[in-house]
């Protein structure tokens, strides 16, 4: 009987020791390398350095966009003692201006090796945490170096910079046209750790320098810039302007574009807050989905570069295309004289001036100085719809202009020569429904008592 315990008992030995070198071999030989790896994912930090933002300048070298260094604060609830946790979410919250019930939670969650508590903090506050930390020893707050873009000129060319996202990318403006050419590349800080996460007595740090992105240098001219802004601004005020103003310089002899903007816009350093005072109201006194559709939408119509991205009947500042293609091609000089009277018929249709103006004879110079509306009438009628239409298309205004913004529609939409009047049943063609489109553009622009 002892001796088949023995037996028995020695055989179960052996099998249980044999299963234990077998387990052995196969965690430190068969799987080394995968353990191996998991220790070094333990005890090494990798963290990324993110690059700044190359910069955007204006003509003269003055900076419209840059990157500014910044702080985001992140935890390693595991690495914190229990009995701090409590303590450290009410003074974090506090610095950090959080919830508190939210810090807490995320510091509560005892496995977790990564939290993020506030993106993007300033100095102040960075070394008010790191105080905090190092006053009461609390462990596992990262205070990690990180960049932010920074508009110094605040609500100023929006519509032509854009703005960029939580993660630094363009989505709008220049920011989203030249995104790889002003990212950067980002840099790490690659740390060495102990099992629990504690900084090692090494100098294990490795330190990959972050490298800027280029800069972006525009042949916008930030002093004619301002002007713009602030007559544009102004004028939207002035003529209770709804559907935002628009206002282009440009270089005649390259094209160049000096200043460029859409008014009201918004200030790209908070490009969320809505800038319209009553429009923002409006859209805060709705609840839930229908307040998140209105604040969407509001969002979108002010960041929308109405300068490229909207198609708009030009009206009498076309007159100067009509009159150059006369000049150009022959059947006008600049003496001839035209007459501008009541109305001026077109098979039947009678247009008049703005607020029925009676110009009287006028040459060129002065139906272009009273926009009079009689004598283009009879200066498009010398040149004929064909010229007319082959002139449309030799300014280019077919074709997109292909500026390097974003958002520009590759289509433009124009009459053709044959879909132009004079025809029969005129009142039903496109030229007459042209004109008195125009004519009622007018009539209303004239109401608000705007020059057109
Ligand atoms: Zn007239």
């Amino acid at each position: 009987m002892k001796l088949r315990t023995r037996l028995a008992a020695g055989f179960f030995v052996a099998v249980c020791f044999s299963t234990l070198v077998g387990r052995l071999w196969y965690l430190q030989i068969h799987e080394y390398d995968f353990y191996a790896q998991r220790a070094a994912g333990q005890q090494l930090r990798d963290s990324v350095v993110p690059a700044p933002r190359g910069d955007i300048l204006d003509a003269n070298g003055t900076p419209l966009a840059v990157s500014a260094s910044c702080w985001t604060i992140r935890a390693v609830p595991r690495e914190m003692a229990d009995e701090d946790v409590a303590e450290a979410a009410a003074a974090l919250a506090q610095l950090l201006e959080l919830d508190e019930a939210d810090v807490l939670e995320k510091l509560s969650q005892r496995k977790s090796n990564d939290a993020l508590l506030k993106r993007r903090v300033n100095q102040e506050t960075a070394d008010a945490v790191r105080a905090a930390c190092l006053e009461n020893d609390w462990q596992g707050i990262l205070i990690l170096q990180d960049t932010k873009r920074w508009y110094p000129e605040g609500d100023f060319a929006a519509s032509l910079l854009g703005f960029t996202n939580v993660d630094n990318q363009g989505v709008a403006g220049l920011e989203l046209e030249y995104n790889s050419l002003l990212t950067g590349q980002d840099g790490r800080v690659l740390s060495a750790k102990n099992a629990w996460g504690y900084d090692m007595p090494t100098d294990y740090d490795t330190y990959v320098e972050p490298v800027q992105g280029n800069s972006l240098k525009l042949t916008v001219d930030a002093n004619i810039q301002h002007y713009l802004e602030n007559y544009l601004s102004a004028a939207v005020k002035e003529y209770s302007v709804s559907a935002r103003g628009v206002g282009i310089v440009m270089e005649v002899d390259t094209g160049r574009i000096l200043a460029i903007s859409t008014k009201p816009d918004y200030d790209p350093n908070e490009p969320r807050v809505i800038q319209d005072e009553a429009l923002r109201a409006q859209v805060d006194s709705l609840t839930g989905e229908e307040r998140a559709q209105a604040l969407t939408l509001a969002q979108q119509t002010q960041w929308r570069n109405k300068a490229v991205s909207d198609l708009y009947e030009p009206g009498s500042v076309f007159k100067l295309i009509t009159a150059a293609a006369a000049l150009d091609a022959g059947v006008v000089t600049t003496g001839d004289s035209f007459f501008c009277g009541e109305s001026y018929g077109v098979s039947g249709v009678h247009f008049h001036c703005a607020n029925r103006n009676q110009h009287g004879p006028q040459n060129l110079a002065q139906a272009l100085q009273n926009s009079c509306n009689q004598s283009f009438i009879q200066i498009g009628q010398r040149l004929g719809k064909d010229a007319f239409c082959d002139y449309f298309a030799a300014f280019g205004l077919r074709e997109a202009t292909g500026i390097d913004l974003p958002a520009e529609p590759a289509k433009s939409e124009f009459y053709t020569a044959d879909r132009m009047g004079p025809a029969n049943g005129l009142t039903k063609t496109p030229h007459a429904r042209f004109f008195q489109r125009i004519e009622w553009l007018q009539r209303q622009r004239t109401k608000g008592g705007a020059a057109v």
